[in-house]
């Protein structure tokens, strides 16, 4: 199981506070949602969970346990971002492997991991290819493979799909929910689309300016808006 307790977690650059106090309980297997205008510190808020930015003040806590001085790998928590950085020169095999190279791990077992990342994400036939010879989603879904491989206990999504067309955009959020039941991970999955926040959900975390608006799902977001903010963002036509 893995709960995610933002507690009071707060962050300054110099004289800008981008987040103030923001105190979410993210349950187990939750796929919760970050949405909100751009600048209103959605990416911030995802790599102080990730550790790659350290809160002014606040923790983090994972299955009761707080990780805010943890190194980002010891978090058990993997971060997929809106630009994947994949190798170009490694074949997608190599590519999803890395991460388990790196650790270690002996050939026969870091096989069976990819195998098994390939087979959820359907990459078993392009395990061959390079990057290059891959369409925009197959590249998205490598950058997935190699999240997965780690078998974290938390996911993090920082706008994964925004690099894609519309119809493909549309694929990627159908694989991506069937992804959150086939793993049954706990999912924080941050995007400033509106459709994508309410289509793919169990509970919606709407930011602005740094503070959090309204935490609920989709149905109480849209029949029972906590602010005219939550009002006019969920309401609008994408
Ligand atoms: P979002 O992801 O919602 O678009 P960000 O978290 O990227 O927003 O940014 C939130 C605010 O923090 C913005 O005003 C941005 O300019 C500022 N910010 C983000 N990173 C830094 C940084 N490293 N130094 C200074 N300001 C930053
Ligand atoms: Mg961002």
């Amino acid at each position: 199981m893995a709960t995610l307790d933002l507690q009071n977690i707060q962050k300054s650059f110099g004289d800008a506070k981008v987040l103030h106090d923001i105190d979410l309980a993210i349950r187990d297997r939750e796929f919760v949602v970050f949405v909100g205008p751009s600048g209103c510190g959605k990416s911030t808020l995802l790599r102080i969970i990730a550790g790659l930015e350290e809160a002014t003040s606040g923790k983090i806590v994972i299955d009761g346990q707080d990780v805010s001085r943890d190194h980002p790998l010891d978090r058990g928590i993997s971060m997929v971002f809106q630009s994947y950085a994949l190798y170009p020169h490694l074949s997608v095999f190599e590519n999803i492997a890395f991460p388990l190279r790196v650790a270690k791990m002996p050939e026969p077992d870091l096989k069976a991991k990819v195998a098994r990342a390939a087979e959820i994400l359907q990459l078993t036939d392009k395990l061959k290819l390079k990057p290059g010879q891959l369409s925009g989603g197959q590249r998205q879904r490598v950058a997935i493979g190699r999240s997965i491989v780690r078998e974290p206990r938390v996911f993090l999504f920082d706008e994964p799909l925004s690099n894609l067309d519309a119809a493909l955009r549309g694929d990627m959020r159908v694989e991506l929910s069937q992804l959150h039941w086939q793993l049954d991970a706990t999912m924080v999955y941050v995007t400033h689309d509106q459709v994508e926040a309410m289509t793919m959900a169990d509970r919606i975390v709407v930011l602005n300016g740094g503070k959090v608006e309204q935490f609920g799902t989709p149905m109480e977001l849209y029949h029972h808006p906590a602010t005219k903010f939550v009002a006019g963002f969920i309401g609008q036509p994408n």
